[in-house]
């Protein structure tokens, strides 16, 4: 969570830092500051509020070709102009832009205050400034280190001192930092797409590095002093996938794109002569894969939906006991890692602590975890066994969704490996792949019409309460479509198996709380016509996502959308995308600000 960016080369410092943090905006964007360096003094700018407020404050004439930014998600102290980033020492001559938690950070602010110290904001971070300062002894990077070493917690962090010009210190544990090497220039990010735009040669830091860069160089050193070489990077993202072209809203960009982005996430993995699929990457030999006997998915929010979808497939076709966790319970509850069993862990970002955390604890005690990423040179990616990455290319809006379906797309390859290793004959394989296959087409007849889940979003955009319900494959989509529309509409929505109603939420029925029923054509559809007329004899208002031409329900119904037909085990990719479009216009109807929601941030990094 929260952007950090860091600048040194010859162009003016404080746009490259504003336009790189407007690119970060959406992993935090609760408040954003600058601090820029120029001939002997250090110039610090910062606000409450977007991008855009801290631009409108900051001086035209702002000189200064060195400098540190940072965009906020507010976790200790309120949002506010002091709190907010970067944060100096007494002298002025240091700042420092963090992102993550000092978690020891009380312990030495007291000793800092017995220390003489006056802080001036209320967060974690501002203790890290201090020490530098304490520990400056006329070389920043030994002065980072030695601080590093009493940190406990997360960090990314940039830093720079007025008295070494051109010169930035960052270091990480737990947050993501990246090195971009341009023409005489170098950037430090906490992502890729804050300097996209600049360069596309990076290099990735790791925990417990350090890193110094000028205005034509970089070094990574161990918190030893032991020089680090590493491999430079190309990044494969080009400038306009992070842009929102002609769309009024990067999410609304990204669900339209979804026929394309399913379409990479299987391309050059699919094998029609074996009716199969491969993917190179798992890192597991055939008998490997043959071993498997129990599957576990370790994921959180959206991700976690995609692995429950994940689990009633493996389930029913692999037919190998499967089940999704989330994260943030597996690693407290002291898991037992069974033998034979494989675990994946699902990211968008790659950077979930929840997920990171959750992966190691079961690395630790001999698990195999596979990551399944968006984001190439993520921390998952980089620290799982094997894994897939789901070439989604940038999400940018904070409500996941193209991440989802070329999530499950990922699955759909495995379980078709396993299957096929198994029990599943050519014929089934080819069945299945052709299904696949087709996917991208059947999303692309209910894009076609978004104008009427616009219309419907019209229509209920008032409604203060939703049930979202779904049975077998569609329960995780209903959860999923409820947690769309929580996130960017505000309005409270609860997902449920169908079948659960009758057991509590029913009592929540009446007119003024619609119930969004999934029922496809699928073997459940009598059970879920059930579930509907028990909500209809309570005067509950339904809207139905029904195959077309399913005039009984669509008789029985106050409000329908005709799905394209496909086999059951499909049913959620065609079922998600009109629950995103529906959210996604009801926040639009309401006003809200669909890409950058309320309280939310991209990438949730912290614990
Ligand atoms: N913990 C720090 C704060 O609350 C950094 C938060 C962030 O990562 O944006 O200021």
């Amino acid at each position: 969570m929260c952007g950090i960016i860091g600048y040194c080369g010859p162009k003016p410092a404080a746009q490259i830092l504003i336009d790189g943090l407007k690119r970060l905006e959406y992993r935090g964007y609760d408040s954003a500051g600058i601090c820029i360096g120029n001939n002997g003094s250090l110039t610090v700018v910062k606000k409450k509020g977007k991008i855009r407020d801290l631009k409108a404050i900051v001086p035209k004439n702002l000189q200064g070709n060195f400098g540190i930014g940072h965009t906020r998600w507010a976790t200790h102290g309120g949002v506010t102009d002091i709190n907010a980033h970067p944060h100096t020492d007494v002298s002025g001559k240091i700042a420092i832009a963090h992102n993550g938690i000092i978690e020891n950070f009380a312990v030495l602010k007291a000793k800092l205050e017995s220390d003489g110290i006056t802080f001036k904001s209320e967060t974690d971070s501002e203790v890290i400034a201090h020490l530098i300062a304490q520990n400056y002894k006329g070389n920043l990077e030994q002065a980072v280190k030695e601080s590093l070493s009493l940190l406990e917690g997360t960090y990314g962090i940039v830093c720079i001192h007025i008295d070494e010009p051109f010169k930035i210190v960052g270091a990480r544990n737990g947050s993501p930092l990246v090195v971009g090497i341009g023409e005489k220039e170098m950037f430090l990010a906490s992502d890729v797409t804050a300097i996209l735009a600049h360069t596309k040669q990076v290099v990735y830091v790791e925990d417990r590095e350090v890193v110094t860069v000028t205005c034509d160089d970089y070094t990574i050193t161990d918190l030893k002093d032991r020089p680090i070489n590493k491999k430079i990077d190309e990044i494969t993202w080009e400038l306009q996938q992070i842009e929102k072209g002609d769309f009024a809203h990067f999410m609304e960009k990204e669900i339209f794109e979804q026929p394309e982005s399913i379409t990479r996430a299987y391309s050059g993995r699919t094998e029609a002569e074996q009716a199969t699929a491969k993917l190179g990457g798992l890192n597991l030999t055939t008998k490997e894969l043959l071993n498997i006997e129990r599957i576990k998915i370790i994921a959180a929010g959206t991700s976690f939906h995609a692995g429950l979808v994940a689990a009633y497939l493996m389930e029913s076709i692999a037919r190998i006991p499967c089940n999704a966790e989330l994260a943030s319970e597996v690693r407290y509850r002291n898991p037992l890692v069974e033998r034979n069993t494989l675990y994946f862990a699902v990211s968008q970002s790659g950077e979930t602590a929840d997920t990171l955390y959750a992966m190691r604890e079961l690395q630790r005690k001999g698990a195999t975890v596979l990551g399944i990423c968006n984001v190439v040179g993520s921390t998952i990616a980089r620290e799982s066994d094997g894994g897939v990455y789901i070439h989604s290319g940038p999400e940018i809006a904070v409500a996941s969704t193209k991440a989802f379906t070329s999530q499950i797309t990922a699955f759909y390859l495995f379980n078709l490996i396993l299957s096929r290793m198994r029990h599943m004959s050519f014929e089934s394989g080819e069945w299945y792949l052709k299904n696949m296959l087709a996917v991208p087409d059947s999303i692309k007849i209910v894009l076609d019409k978004a104008a009427q889940l616009k219309d419907m979003a019209g229509r209920y955009a008032h409604y203060k309460d939703f049930l979202f319900l779904g049975r077998g494959i569609n329960y995780p989509v209903a959860l999923e479509g409820a947690l769309k529309l929580k996130e960017i509409s505000y309005i409270h929505a609860e997902g449920y198996s169908a079948a659960e109603i009758k057991h509590g939420p029913i009592a929540l029925i009446n007119e003024e709380t619609p119930s969004v029923f999934l029922v496809p054509a699928d073997r459940l559809r009598e059970k879920v016509i059930s579930n509907i007329k028990e909500v209809k004899a309570r005067k509950g208002r339904v809207i139905a996502f029904c195959n077309e031409k399913d005039e009984e329900i669509k008789s029985i119904v106050d409000d329908f959308f005709e799905v394209p037909k496909v086999p059951g085990i499909f049913n959620p990719f065609v079922m998600v995308v009109p629950l995103q479009l529906f959210a996604y216009y009801c926040a639009v109807e309401l006003g809200r600000d669909v890409d950058q929601p309320r309280n939310l941030a991209k990438s949730v990094t912290v614990e």
